[in-house]
């Protein structure tokens, strides 16, 4: 049998038993505090959340949302609105290159089933987040990098074309005249897009799309990408994802991290702050990066949280559209 066909007659089992099991509705208790009688609802989605102020991209995922389609559509059509937005320097076009000049990008996607796609290094393609799909729908494998995904993006009918903005390249020629080739790490360059939705039917898929870290050496993969790290969803628990320096969210599996956290019962808003505790304890005494985690529940509970003040994320769902600013572990 196909490998999408089998894993969606596999979902369609577990989600019978997930919605006598654990939809509660809004503002459930999950966890050990859970009352004893599970209650029957409707699910609290739909329900759309990126890193970041990308209003367009929410409005775009809720569209499609709130035209019934999925969540895996949703995250899709959502961040493709950042990789195509030049004026968005660490996604997609425009995006800041590496250090010989290169943009290489980098996306993951996941879908209620628990299958994921993702390219890592991808060359001259406008829409990675696509590809990974492609990579997770038409292929028996989960992750594609540099000249192997670009071949095989280009088999699968997507276009190559130059990433490398006028803008883009001429900040490059500059960093270059005093870098000494030294990576941009900072808390300001970070506007990778992480994305959860949450469908009618209370499913739940995230993506997550970048190109890196400034000016970074030449096959560098952050987090992003990276299953776990970068993104995680559980269809039964919620999902996570995280922007900022790439190599401290995967040493702590970040996004799983919180995922597993929210299981055993902690809230959104709990998971991610102790997913930032967890990085800053191996990090004693460092303020010299910016890390933010956004989080959404299967209850339509979200958090955030990040280092630094300055991070917010965008939440479309039934109470509206609004830029919620994040708490933060170090105050300004
Ligand atoms: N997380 C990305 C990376 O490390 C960077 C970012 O969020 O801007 O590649």
């Amino acid at each position: 049998m196909h490998r999408r066909k089998f894993l969606k007659n596999s979902s369609l089992g577990s989600a019978g038993l997930l919605g006598a099991a654990t939809l509660a509705g809004c503002g459930g208790k999950t966890g050990p505090e859970a009352g004893a009688a599970p209650m029957l609802a409707a699910s609290p989605g739909p329900v759309a959340l990126c890193t970041w102020d990308f209003g367009n991209a929410t409005e775009k995922a809720w569209s499609v949302l709130n035209a019934g389609g999925s969540a895996l559509d949703a995250v899709e059509a959502g961040v493709k609105v950042e990789e195509a937005n030049a004026d968005n320097q660490t996604v997609g076009l425009g995006g800041r290159p590496d250090r010989d000049g290169h943009v290489t990008l980098d996306a993951c996607i996941m879908d209620p089933a628990g299958n994921c796609g993702s390219v890592m290094g991808l060359e001259g393609f406008l829409h990675p987040v696509s590809v990974a799909r492609k990579v997770m729908e038409e292929t028996p494998h989960v992750i594609l990098i540099g000249e192997g995904a670009a071949a095989f993006a280009l088999e699968a009918g997507f276009e190559k074309q130059e990433l490398l903005t006028e803008a883009s390249r001429r900040e490059w020629e500059e960093w270059k005249k005093t870098s000494d080739y030294q990576p941009v790490i900072n808390i300001e360059n970070h506007d990778t897009i992480g994305m959860l939705c949450m469908d009618e039917a209370g499913d739940l898929s995230g993506a997550c799309t970048t190109s890196g870290l400034a000016y970074k050496m030449r096959g560098r993969v952050g987090d992003s990408p990276v299953i776990g790290a970068g993104l995680y969803v559980d269809n039964e628990v919620g999902g996570a994802t995280a922007t900022g320096l790439g190599e401290e969210v995967i040493r702590t599996v970040g996004s799983f991290l919180i995922v597993e956290l929210m299981r055993q019962g902690m809230s959104p808003q709990e998971a991610c702050e102790e997913g930032v505790r967890r990085i800053m304890a191996k990090n004693q005494g460092r303020t010299d990066f910016q890390i933010g985690f956004i989080a959404l529940n299967k209850q339509g509970q979200t958090g955030a949280f990040c280092i630094h003040p300055g991070f917010s994320y965008r939440l479309y769902n039934g109470e509206g559209h609004r830029n919620i600013p994040s708490e933060t572990f170090l105050k300004s």
